[in-house]
């Protein structure tokens, strides 16, 4: 008898000769440009910022690593790309200025965008000067995108759009924003604890009347104000957006497909090594200070290198997946769930081995203090655990 479950399916998939050549030139690359890094530096995994070094890697290429040449990628493959995101993210490289546009806004406009406009910004992307912030969550909508408040109503030949949009990550240095607002104003907000399911009480589909426009961050009515972290930096911002006006081309796909669209784009979001790598230089810490007549140590250390080697092979697994033209995003879900519940715990056994020991060992204190004080955020970012075991249970047929 069918149980009516889907298998969830990540198959194995090995990195080859190629990417292993290319491994070793960004290596080399990362030494030279890099030089020694502190081990906070490489704790810092991928929010560390420098400009020159986005441009540096735009002029090597590797910046659009797998979109067309036609429109300034390097058509190189999922598989390549991913182990030069995995020598950033190890080598804790400063790559936070581009890595959204690279990650999801580029392949969002080349999916979607009409073809001049997706033609100009990618080009502009894949040089490694010009940066994107991500326009979806709100003061009251996060988990619950559906209930966002933000719109856009046509005027002056264009679009006017009003609303507001919070913990935008690198607003402050964005030429640009991909917003998700709602077009269909007769529709309003309806939360999602009124509603167990995609239709409103009158019958309509919640999941109806959303767009996703381009808007240039220099635009007039635009007003970034900084919200500082738990390390007291300055990494997101709330967004005003006080009636900005935005040429016709620059809405994204059609009107009215911006949810379809914005799923597409929160599951590219979702499905890079930097989800379960955010605590991997603090395991490599751990793994320095550990004790080897320590049974405690042995046990747990063996453990957590086992769950990180497991996340690593699915992880590769799905740049595969990818490179085949799957669609990764119920496979994505199950890593990043299980990435961020990794970079969590590490943190959290690092101060129950060595929590005795800290005072002995500044460079495990100065990751553990650093990594702690991130990992807050390594669950909400991206996708909660809740959200996404609901994405998980619905892609196997549980709900
Ligand atoms: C470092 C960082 C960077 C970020 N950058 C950006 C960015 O650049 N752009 C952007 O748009 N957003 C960004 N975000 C916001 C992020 O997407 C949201 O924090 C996330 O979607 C969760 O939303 P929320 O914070 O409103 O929490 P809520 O949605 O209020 O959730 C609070 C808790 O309730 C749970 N919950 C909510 N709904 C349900 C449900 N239906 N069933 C069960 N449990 C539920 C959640 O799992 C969570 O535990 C960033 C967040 C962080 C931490």
């Amino acid at each position: 008898m069918s149980s009516g479950i889907q298998a969830l399916d990540i198959t194995p998939c090995t990195l080859g000769e190629r990417c292993e050549t290319l491994r070793k030139e960004v290596r080399s690359f990362l030494r030279e440009e890099l030089g020694e890094r502190t081990a906070l530096q490489r704790a810092e995994s991928w929010m560390g910022v420098d400009e020159d070094f986005s441009r540096k890697l735009g002029e090597r290429g590797w910046i659009g690593m797998v979109w067309p040449r036609s429109v300034g990628g390097g058509e190189f493959s999922a598989l390549e790309r991913y182990v030069v995101l995995e020598e950033m993210l190890a080598a804790g490289a400063p790559v936070q200025a581009h890595w959204v546009a690279d990650r999801q806004s580029g392949p969002l406009l080349l999916r979607f965008a009409p073809d001049t406009l997706a033609r100009r910004v990618l080009s502009e992307i894949a040089r490694g000067d010009t940066y994107f912030c991500i326009g979806m969550s709100e003061p009251d909508s996060g988990s619950d995108l559906a209930s966002i408040r933000t719109k856009a109503v046509r005027g002056d030949g264009g679009w006017i759009i009003r609303g507001s949009k919070i913990w935008t990550t690198g607003a402050q240095r964005a030429r640009y924003m991909i917003a998700f607002v709602r077009t269909d104003v007769s529709a309003t907000a309806v939360s999602a604890t009124a509603v167990s399911t995609a239709a409103v009480p009158d019958g309509r589909d919640r999941h109806a009347g959303f767009s996703q426009f381009l808007i240039d961050m220099s635009s007039p009515g635009i007003t970034v104000q900084p919200i500082r972290n738990m390390l007291g930096e300055h990494e997101f911002n709330e967004v005003f957006l006080e009636d900005v006006w935005v040429p016709e081309e620059n809405l994204i796909g059609q009107q009215g497909d911006g949810w379809k669209q914005v799923t597409a784009e929160l599951a590219i979001e979702r499905s890079g090594p930097e989800r379960y790598m955010s605590s991997t230089e603090l395991m490599l810490e751990m793994l320095q200070a550990a004790d080897v007549e320590d049974d405690r140590h042995a046990v747990a250390l063996g453990r957590l290198v086992a769950d990180y080697g497991a996340l690593r092979q699915m992880s590769i697994g799905i740049a595969g997946m990818l490179a085949r033209g799957d669609n990764p995003a119920v496979a994505a879900s199950v890593v990043k769930d299980q990435g961020a519940r990794l970079e969590k715990l590490i943190p959290e056994l690092a101060q129950d081995l060595f929590g005795d020991k800290l005072a002995l060992n500044s460079s495990l204190r100065e990751v553990l203090s650093y990594t702690l004080r991130s990992s807050p955020s390594f669950t909400l970012r991206g996708g909660t655990p809740e959200i996404l075991r609901g994405i998980i249970a619905r892609g196997m047929g549980l709900r």
